[in-house]
């Protein structure tokens, strides 16, 4: 027989629980159930636990107002953080007030469960309820509990769905927050919802500036800036909960269900008239329509910044608001920041890049486009090749001239590459010749290049891609030197265009 003295490591699974050091407190609050233990109540309730039992907290975890139920598909960011922080190890324990308030999805709960219990990890889990998943017996109580709670969820969740229908019909407007820019007034079934002297003319300065064209992102800023918080304990404004607001028909006093308006809140006081509200959706769906092709700039990935090298992006046209008056900022390329790859070096006015780029492409298709004559060697050829061999004799009896001594050092040489550079040109323009001469047999048909071209069909955005990327590889944005008026100088001067 075994001795068990000696092997209780491989009978008993039973791990050693250490007291926590750095205990983990969750607490959350669902107003769903009708019943919500104050955040503040079951924090206190757990702090008054860990002093009984002697447990050091290491930090609180509240997921606020967030439904925990089965049906809920929101997150809950503090359970996140919580389970990672136990998971590195900096939390050795975890109270929560009852199973509740942990989760009311089965599933998470057995995971949960299972995870916990995993290999290496030795964190007690427990409720003022008296859970305690330390032991067998203990966890085979909460997944009887979380089965019974998770049923509980779901006889809840269809309980507010046939109120929240009632509700509808009667023309009220329900919800367990308050929106953004509302106060609500009177409680319960009786309440109504009415614009918030504080916050409602910024939430209508956000529907006109949207509805006028402004970007989202630059609405998102200004709600950063304002000195109103962000919904359900974001730390920031998120583009979401600006869309949220500017999809919202209840600020419009009106009751959306199922993307469709089915009446108007007797409720509610409007924030904005109908009319706006009306606006705003319809630059939604615009966009809708448009954000079903990725936002697509012709010369993407040709743009380089000229300090740094990096790639340029572009940015499309803003407007933003200083000193009460509302300004413009033209649509740029512009080298990116840090966290793209750039270093903000150098920016330049969106269409001067595309004036410029256009110009260049016009010409190289026309060009292209056949001639009125066929012949093999132009005159300019004829040209261009008597003048290399005058520029070789030049070179070769100044050569002879330097040798013999009738030319000194200080003369030769910079007639030397006087002449040298002048015949590289030459011949380079000779081979620029040829090999345009060669592209023109092979092209295809060049007034079809330059019909597309000219076109602004969408339908053909690879087409003229792949016509400008015939012809240019990179196009190189350099400093402009200081400069701050209005007027750029020549494209030339401060755009690199370097051939395919
Ligand atoms: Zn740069």
């Amino acid at each position: 027989m075994m001795n068990i003295e000696t092997e209780p490591s491989i009978l008993f699974k039973v791990p050693k629980f250490v007291v926590p050091q750095s205990c983990a407190l969750y607490a959350r609050i669902s107003e769903d159930d009708g019943r919500a233990l104050g955040v503040e109540r079951q924090i206190e309730d757990l702090i008054a636990w860990c002093a009984r039992n002697g447990w050091t907290i290491g930090d609180t975890y509240i997921d606020n107002d967030i439904s925990a139920s089965t049906l809920s598909k929101a997150t809950r960011p503090n359970y996140e953080r919580l389970l990672a922080d136990v998971e590195s190890g900096i939390r050795d324990g975890i109270v929560v007030v009852n199973l509740d308030r942990w989760t009311r999805r089965m599933r998470e709960l057995v995971d949960f469960l299972e995870w916990l219990n995993g290999p290496g990890r030795n964190v007690p889990f427990r409720t003022l309820a008296g859970d305690d998943a330390t032991t067998p017996d203990g966890r085979m109580v909460m997944h009887i509990k979380g089965a019974v709670a998770q049923q509980e969820a779901e006889r809840i969740s269809l309980r507010s769905k046939r109120e929240r229908m009632q509700s509808r019909e009667k023309g009220l407007y329900r919800s367990s927050g308050v929106p953004f820019g509302f106060v609500k007034v009177g409680i319960a079934k009786d309440a109504t919802f009415e614009p918030d002297p504080q916050t409602a003319d910024f939430v209508r300065e956000a529907f006109n500036l949207f509805i006028g064209g402004e970007n989202t992102k630059a609405i998102v800023g200004r709600f950063q800036r304002s000195p109103y918080p962000a919904p359900s304990g974001n730390a920031y404004w998120h583009y979401q909960s600006v869309r949220k607001i500017l999809r919202n028909g209840v600020y419009a006093g009106l009751l959306i269900f199922k993307g469709e308006v089915v009446g108007t809140a007797t409720n509610v006081i409007p924030v904005i008239d109908e009319p706006t509200f009306r606006a705003a959706a319809a630059v939604f769906s615009g966009r809708a329509g448009r954000a079903a092709m990725p936002r697509k700039y012709l010369l993407n990935g040709l743009v380089r910044c000229g300090v740094c090298g990096a790639k340029c992006k572009a940015y499309a046209a803003s407007t933003y608001t200083q000193g009460g008056r509302v300004n413009k900022r033209a649509a740029k390329w512009a080298c990116p920041p840090v966290m793209f790859g750039g270093h903000n070096c150098t920016a330049r006015n969106y269409s001067a890049v595309e004036d410029y780029v256009d110009g260049i492409v016009r010409d190289a298709i026309s060009q292209e486009m056949p001639e009125p004559e066929e012949s093999t060697t132009t005159d300019d050829d004829v040209q261009a090749g008597i003048a290399v061999v005058g520029l070789e004799q030049r070179i070769a009896a100044t050569r002879a001239a330097y040798a013999s001594g009738d030319l000194s050092g200080a003369d030769f040489f910079p007639l030397l590459s006087d002449l040298r550079d002048k015949l590289n040109a030459l011949q380079a323009a000779q081979s620029r010749a040829t090999a345009l001469r060669a592209k023109r047999r092979t092209a295809p048909a060049a007034d079809v290049a330059m019909e597309v071209w000219i076109s602004d069909d969408p339908e053909l955005f690879a087409k003229r891609r792949e016509i400008v990327e015939r012809y240019i590889s990179q196009i190189v944005i350099m400093p402009l030197g200081g400069r701050t008026g209005n007027k750029l100088p020549a494209p030339e001067t401060h755009l690199h265009v370097i051939p395919a």
